[in-house]
């Protein structure tokens, strides 16, 4: 922890030690290498004399020994002609020595010969243990070297290795997030401004006997800024904020998160006002007790330590947890229990209000066009996230750089919504003409239902360029942001997704597998209206519920059955019938709108693109052609002038 108040270590400093011990390693094995790949040759007699003679020996230390009757001479000569140095031997009948070589030698020498009368055959001692000397020594100085950088880092950032049961939670102590950065959420906001008051002044509470809940917990789907809200929180009452993620505490060990929680909560106390802030908590938070394959004593403990610390710390401490999930549902019930997260706080996706502010403070810092309408882009972007749309105007600006343009248009932004939807648009796929015309009419279908059908969403756009696995896609956004909806809404969105198959059939005869998400969402609807919503001739009953096992992971048990064959078998006749009525709705639209149809479909084939000013446009004029004709002989009138 402390990462933040950590010197920054000079990028040398870092270095130094490694160049040392390389350095030192390099030298012995350099020394290694010189001694053992050094040539030793074997002279005989005849050879002796020979470089003797030739004067090639430049230099030469004899320790030679009387040994029976044979002389060994070692040395060490340099050979003039290649600048290398050899070693040498020679094996000498004893008298040869005394009456031929020895003179010879000292004549070689200028009669100062350097020798001694050693055993020849005993090895020196740095012969034997020269090689362990500094095999131990290289390891030695190794080991020194990996334990005075572990031990000097416990000041540092790697002291992970050794210090397992240290909270890992990184703290922050001036965070710069304010209310102001959190957009849209207004109600969760209000909820946060005691926490704050509390935070910044704890006794002011406590003073009134007043019991501030210890825990929050911030429930909702991803990306929908409870990270940010709790960051918000830290900043603006400027206390220091310790994050950690609930992951954090999950180790192999166990034993070891239930000692980051006391380390955490250890530390936390020390600079109490202050906040915690666990990230994804269902990590360690889930229920207790069961699950595939034997309980994990690790997270159970974990968890135990978790509600164990936070009964221990009085109202007054002065410190507040702050916890993000965004599956309530598997969280143990012990947790959300009085005086621990006993206050929830749903942070919900954005309303079109709340999208259009979310835009707005992360569009602060980019340069846009000026004709960009935030209400507009809002309107077509329901069901995104707050991260959704930072990614959305992040990837915006990305697609402006890349065209080399100065500002943000409008364009950018459609496009990165396009790809959010669905992945990168294929530039050059080789559709061909006939897949084309296929794509057109199916799209052309969904739109017409849209248009024509009473209760169903508007269609905002038209694309028939092939993104990610679709070949094209029609964005079609209720009016408002909507809780509820009605069965006639229901069916209505069912024909429209069954719109783009039946307008192959009608058009070409045959049809196509591009309707098979289509299909797959229709039925999906179809299918809740029956089991979940009541609405068909089975009643007000609940068949299905969404209730995936937490222990046993989803995928094994998807959904809980509490019905008979009998009624499986009925279900799904209501639930053909729902289909099939809607397929006929559909059909019925199709048919009598054939001509618009066919006025869209192939103004798409043109386009590629058509937006809903221009489909309205289009159905009016029956073509497009001087569509936005205001605007263009103003443009012409100013280049005019
Ligand atoms: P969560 O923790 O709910 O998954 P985050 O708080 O990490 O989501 O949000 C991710 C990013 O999305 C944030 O960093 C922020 O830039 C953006 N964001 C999300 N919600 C909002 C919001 N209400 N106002 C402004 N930005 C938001
Ligand atoms: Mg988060
Ligand atoms: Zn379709």
């Amino acid at each position: 922890m402390d990462e933040q108040q950590k010197p920054k270590r000079n990028i040398f400093a870092m270095i130094i030690p490694y160049i040392l011990v390389f350095g030192i390693i390099a030298t012995f094995v350099g020394i290694l290498i010189n001694r053992y790949a050094n040539k030793t040759v074997t002279w005989s007699q005849s050879e002796v004399t020979e470089k003797l003679n030739s004067g090639d020996v430049t230099k030469y230390v004899i320790y030679s020994q009387y040994e029976s009757s044979m002389v060994t001479v070692k040395g060490s000569y340099e050979d003039s002609s290649t600048n290398k140095s050899y070693t040498f031997q020679v094996n000498i009948y004893e008298n040869d020595w005394i009456n031929t070589y020895q003179p010879m030698f000292e004549a070689e020498h200028g009669g100062d010969v350097q020798w001694s009368v050693a055993n020849a055959y005993e090895t020196s001692w740095w012969d034997v243990w020269g090689p362990t000397i500094i095999t131990t020594g290289i390891t030695i100085l190794l080991v020194i070297f990996l334990f005075s950088r572990l031990a000097s880092s416990v000041n540092g950032s790697n002291n992970k290795a050794l210090e397992f049961n240290r909270s890992r939670a990184r703290r922050v102590d001036a965070s710069k997030v304010r209310f102001s950065d959190v957009a849209g959420c207004d109600a969760e906001k209000a909820e946060m401004v005691e926490i704050v008051d509390y935070l910044k002044d704890p006794k002011k509470f406590t003073k009134f006997g007043a019991k501030l809940p210890k825990g929050i917990l911030l429930v909702g789907s991803p990306g929908t800024g409870k990270t940010l809200l709790a960051k918000a929180v830290a900043g603006e009452a400027g206390v220091p904020f310790y994050s950690i993620s609930g992951s954090d505490f999950v180790e192999m060990f166990v034993g070891v998160g239930a000692g980051r929680v006391r380390d955490m909560f250890k530390n936390a106390k020390q600079t109490a006002p202050c906040l915690i802030f666990i990230d994804e908590i269902d990590a360690v938070g889930r229920q207790r007790g069961a699950g595939l394959g034997g309980g994990n004593d690790e997270r159970e403990q974990t968890l135990n330590q978790l509600l164990v610390e936070m009964d221990g710390f009085e109202d007054t401490s002065g410190i507040i947890v702050i916890a993000a999930t965004n599956r309530e549902d598997v969280l143990d019930p012990a947790l959300l229990r009085a005086g621990r997260f006993d206050r929830t706080i749903t942070v919900g996706l954005p309303d079109k209000k709340g999208r259009e502010a979310i835009m707005k403070v992360h569009a602060r810092n980019k340069k846009l066009a000026s004709n960009i309408d935030f209400g507009q882009i809002a309107k077509r972007t329901v069901g995104f996230s707050g991260a959704d749309l930072e990614n959305i105007l992040n990837e915006a600006a990305i697609l402006a750089v890349r065209e080399g343009g100065t500002e943000i248009t409008l364009k950018n932004i459609d496009e990165a919504i396009d790809r959010r939807i669905a992945g990168p648009a294929k530039k050059g796929s080789a559709m061909s003409e006939k897949e084309r015309r296929a794509v057109a009419y199916h799209e052309a279908g969904h739109a017409i239902i849209g248009l024509r059908l009473e209760n169903s969403d508007k269609v905002q756009k038209i694309t028939i360029v092939p993104r990610g696995r679709t070949g094209g896609h029609v964005l079609m956004t209720p009016e408002d942001d909507r809780f509820l909806m009605t069965e006639k809404e229901l069916k209505s969105r069912i024909a429209g997704y069954l719109g783009g198959r039946t307008s192959e059939e009608i058009f070409f005869g045959d049809v196509s597998t591009g309707a098979s998400n289509d299909i797959e969402v229709a039925t999906r609807i179809a299918r809740s209206m029956v089991t979940e919503y009541g609405m068909s001739s089975l009643g007000l009953v609940q068949y299905e519920k969404d209730n995936s096992s937490v222990f046993l992971g989803r995928d094994y048990t998807s959904t809980q059955k509490n019905f008979s064959t009998q009624v499986a078998f009925e279900i799904d006749t209501e639930v053909r019938r729902i289909i099939d009525e809607a397929h006929k709705i559909a059909t019925d639209i199709i048919t009598q709108n054939k001509d618009d149809v066919i006025l869209i479909a192939e103004t798409l084939l043109d386009q590629e693109t058509i937006t809903a000013e221009e489909i309205n446009y289009l159905l009016e004029h029956r073509s497009l052609e001087g569509f936005g004709k205001i605007e263009t002989p103003s443009e012409q009138e100013q280049e005019n002038k």
